[in-house]
């Protein structure tokens, strides 16, 4: 059997499965994704962001232009293709390069006007999978245009703590850095390389190999052997000239002004290489070996790269797969008010009216409709959750009325439906007075 084959299911007599890397977001957890997108939706929306949804797939050279100095160990991870019409598209493994792309395209700066953008979607990364990380993930991010004061930096990261915080995530750690830019990084990279050098017969062949491509990225290498020597190579904060110097503290002084946790963490660098400046990093202690929760820092130049004006930007990307698995315990669970039963399957169209109009008054009301007898409905019932069954039968419904039955304590009760919406509504609120 093929790979392929061996990987999605889809062989002879095999079941077909869900692509290696991906997964299926099913109930209960899906309504934790809903909690983090919604919250996101809020507190961005009150820092003035604005939403914007770009195609999954570009022309590659967006993320050729986008990231000009990427890796190729990045740019081998990317889903691309050729499609029908020849064209060369890619599947796209960030959110910032479309953004940018975006904004260009249709001049959403109008000149100097800063914007402030976020998204949320899918990404796409042919990376080894392993839990919180996979080959298709989700991506929250923010991109804000126009400005390089320190004060958009910081802004940009009490918005991320101040959504992870609401969402009730605990154990959050930011680490923040400077890698500088053109004024102040060449200088520094000669005194790393030359560090990597002296000890690359010490390295894993990992961080050799990085060393090739990008030095600064044996920073980001996980092998302990590399741990004890990157501890010994010059960090480029010691090396910040004076206006990154000055940009820094004042990024720092504002986190401390707001009573933001933080450490600085002269040796944090981030995977893409676009970044100048001010870089970050949120992890969780409650998330295993992959425990980077979001990512981001400044990107002046990268607009500029891409065929716009030189217009400086700043942003982070959060993963939203390390969100929820970082959000505390019982978050998210979606409420069904009530299961309807019905007793014969000629009671069905009634039924129906009933609960479009439960539903029209704000009850979640699901039901079986299949001609079940009552004990498999009522079973479904239970596997709902819901607390309440409705139960309709030709006696009562010609009574005008029905039968309402608590599951947890089995009691039973005959409603009138001209009361039925109040008194569900008072059972509900009852079981659950925070709702
Ligand atoms: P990056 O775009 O690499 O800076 O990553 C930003 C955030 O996206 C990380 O902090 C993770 O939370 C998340 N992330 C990145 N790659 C993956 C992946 N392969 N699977 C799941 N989450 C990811």
């Amino acid at each position: 059997m093929s790979e392929t084959e061996q990987q999605s299911g889809g062989g002879k007599n095999q079941p077909l499965r869900a692509p290696r890397g991906t997964r299926d977001v099913i109930s209960p957890e899906v309504e934790r994704w809903q909690d983090v997108e919604r919250a996101a939706h809020d507190t961005f929306g009150r820092y003035g962001f604005r939403e914007m949804r770009t195609p999954i797939f570009e022309d590659s050279a967006v993320f050729e232009k986008g990231t000009i100095e990427t890796l190729q160990s990045a740019q081998k991870e990317m889903y691309r293709f050729v499609d029908l019409g020849g064209h060369e598209l890619t599947l796209r493994p960030e959110g910032t390069p479309p953004v940018i792309r975006a904004y260009v395209e249709h001049n959403l700066g109008h000149g100097k006007d800063l914007a402030r953008f976020y998204y949320i979607g899918p990404m796409f990364r042919y990376e080894r999978p392993q839990r919180g990380r996979y080959r298709q993930f989700h991506q929250i991010g923010v991109e804000v245009f126009g400005s390089e004061s320190a004060a958009l930096d910081a802004e940009v990261i009490d918005m991320a703590m101040t959504w992870l915080g609401d969402l009730g995530i605990r154990s959050l750690q930011l680490c923040v850095n400077s890698v500088g830019d053109h004024d102040d990084r060449p200088a520094y990279m000669e005194k790393l390389i030359e560090a990597q050098r002296s000890l690359l017969g010490e390295m894993s062949e990992d961080s050799r190999r990085r060393h090739e491509i990008n030095p600064l990225r044996v920073f980001d290498s996980k092998d302990p052997q590399d741990q004890l020597l990157i501890e010994k190579f010059p960090t480029i904060l010691d090396h910040l000239s004076p206006q990154n110097k000055a940009h820094f503290d004042e990024v720092c002084a504002y986190l401390s002004d707001w009573g933001i946790d933080y450490n600085i963490e002269p040796r944090l660098v981030r995977g893409l290489d676009y970044y100048r400046r001010t870089v970050f990093e949120v992890t969780s202690s409650a998330l295993g070996a992959q425990n980077s929760l979001l990512g981001g820092g400044r990107y002046d130049g990268l607009v500029e790269q891409m065929g716009g004006d030189n217009i400086p930007g700043v942003g982070f990307a959060a993963g939203l797969e390390r969100i929820v698995l970082a959000l505390p315990e019982g978050a998210g669970a979606a409420p069904i008010d009530c299961y309807i039963v019905t007793v014969s399957p000629e009671l069905i169209p009634q039924a129906m009216k009933v609960m479009r109009d439960l539903r029209s008054h704000g009850l979640c009301c699901t039901a079986d409709f299949q001609d079940r007898s009552v004990k498999a409905q009522m079973k479904a019932a239970n596997r709902s959750n819901a607390p309440i069954a409705v139960i309709f039968g030709p006696d009562e419904l010609s009574k005008g009325v029905c039968t309402l039955k608590m599951m947890e304590s089995g009691e039973q009760q005959e409603v009138s439906l001209e009361i039925l919406v109040e008194d569900l509504h008072r059972i509900v609120h009852m079981a659950d007075p925070g709702n």
